[in-house]
């Protein structure tokens, strides 16, 4: 019960990121979006946060 629930907050946190100019969310790995690879896929934008914010 508990190894679901963890899963599910893993998936929700780790590949999510939220496009800073038109809050789109993109699921793309942290390395890369950290590496700036990662572009929005509706304004191509490069501001990408993570989707959790604290
Ligand atoms: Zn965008």
């Amino acid at each position: 019960m508990a190894t679901k629930f963890e899963e599910a907050i893993k998936r929700n946190q780790t590949n999510i990121f939220v496009c800073k100019d038109c809050k789109a969310k993109v699921r793309a790995p942290s390395l890369k979006v950290s590496q700036g690879k990662i572009k929005c896929r509706s304004c191509k934008s490069l501001k990408l946060r993570p989707k959790r914010k604290k």
